[in-house]
């Protein structure tokens, strides 16, 4: 499917009659009538298709290129919407919705038939989500459906932090995209599976696994996080992700360390990039350097990571040197996004 344009709607987070405007109105009747719109969460933005609707499911996957085995997390609006998507509600299922949301948690749930078979990806489980953003709980609650959004780039790229960044890689693609300005957390949903007998942690985000352990008492993360060889739970994390154009590699070791290997490469004549903090931002020598938030707060980290990875394709680089994060806190999803964007590229001091 193609677009002649894709219409942009310009909408205020902080306008109070959101469900009012003419902008969400329309925005949400195109979702509802199975037309893929693009929206703001408070994690990243989202493409936004009827998740009742194969039709609708399936504009998403060939917009953005992703492997049809790779599903898709259902945004809803309210808790009484989970009793319509999902076969049964185990109490740390509730515990969390209570505890998180709205907020940057996917829970993994048995599902209910209604689903579009495309959205799950065959499984029998569905993700779903309440996000903390005025303007997509606005959107959701007009279109009275629920939504299926995953991250709304194309497959592969980092993830779009502004209206700006989905326009790029999208436009022509999709019908719409609502802009309500640049979104805050920056790194996606952390998603935990419901389904067994303690609650594990599938992919890393918003929500750190202590956070989690402190609301249901015992988490486990998938052991296929850690390790290459094992087959992950959750699908989407065995691809490459958030790459950005030039070759990342991630190093362990100083300052100092840093600039030999990019004064090794510019002796090649490669044109190199380093991804560093507001910290380190004036202790290196390279074509370009970018100072990614302050370790000093690892969520501001988060917060600009994709923007910068971005930043990097823009100024042409072949290379990119990044430090590494500490793994605690948002840290380990820091990591966890920084480890995929360079593919299992890490270089070591010692
Ligand atoms: P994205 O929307 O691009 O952030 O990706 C959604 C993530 O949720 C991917 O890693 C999917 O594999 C994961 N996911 C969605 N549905 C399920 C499910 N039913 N079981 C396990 N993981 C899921
Ligand atoms: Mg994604």
């Amino acid at each position: 499917m193609s677009y002649k344009q894709t219409k942009m709607w310009i909408v205020d987070k902080v306008d109070h009659n959101l469900q009012k405007s003419a902008e969400i109105k329309e925005a949400a009747l195109w979702i509802s009538e199975g037309e893929v719109v693009a929206f703001p969460t408070e994690t990243v933005y989202g493409l936004g298709g009827n998740a009742l609707e194969d039709d609708a499911i399936a504009k998403i996957f060939e917009a953005k290129g992703r492997p049809s085995d790779n599903p898709l997390i259902v945004h809803i609006a309210t808790k009484q919407q989970v009793e319509e998507l999902a076969a049964d509600i185990p109490e740390m299922a509730s515990k969390l919705m209570d505890a998180f949301w709205p907020g940057p948690l996917t829970l993994i749930l048995r599902k209910q038939a209604a689903i579009a078979e495309k959205v799950t990806a065959g499984l029998d489980t569905v993700a779903l989500r309440m996000p903390d953003h005025p303007v997509a709980l606005a959107l959701l609650e007009v279109a009275g459906v629920p939504v299926a959004a995953p991250s709304a780039n194309l497959s592969g790229k980092p993830s779009p932090t502004t209206a700006r960044h989905v326009d790029r890689d999208l436009h022509g693609k999709i019908a719409g995209i609502v802009d309500g300005g640049a979104t805050g957390i920056g790194v996606e949903s952390t998603v935990v599976d419901c389904t067994g007998d303690v609650a594990m942690v599938l992919r890393p985000g918003g929500i750190t696994a202590e956070q989690i352990a402190e609301v249901v008492g015992e988490v486990s993360v998938d052991p296929a996080l850690g390790e290459s060889d094992l087959a992950p739970k959750s699908p989407g994390v065995k691809y490459t992700h958030y790459a950005p154009k030039g070759a990342l590699y991630l190093v362990e070791g100083s300052r100092e360390y840093v600039q030999t290997l990019v004064n090794e490469q510019k002796q090649e004549g490669t044109k190199v990039g380093v991804l560093t903090t507001v910290e380190g931002e004036h202790a290196y020598d390279a074509d370009v350097v970018l100072a990614c938030g302050s370790r000093e707060q690892l969520a501001s980290v988060a917060s600009k990571l994709y923007e910068t990875l971005r930043s990097f394709d823009d100024g042409g680089v072949d290379v990119i040197y990044s430090e590494v994060f500490p793994n605690e806190g948002v840290g380990v999803a820091i990591m966890n996004r920084l480890e995929k964007a360079a593919g299992g590229r890490m270089v070591s001091e010692k």
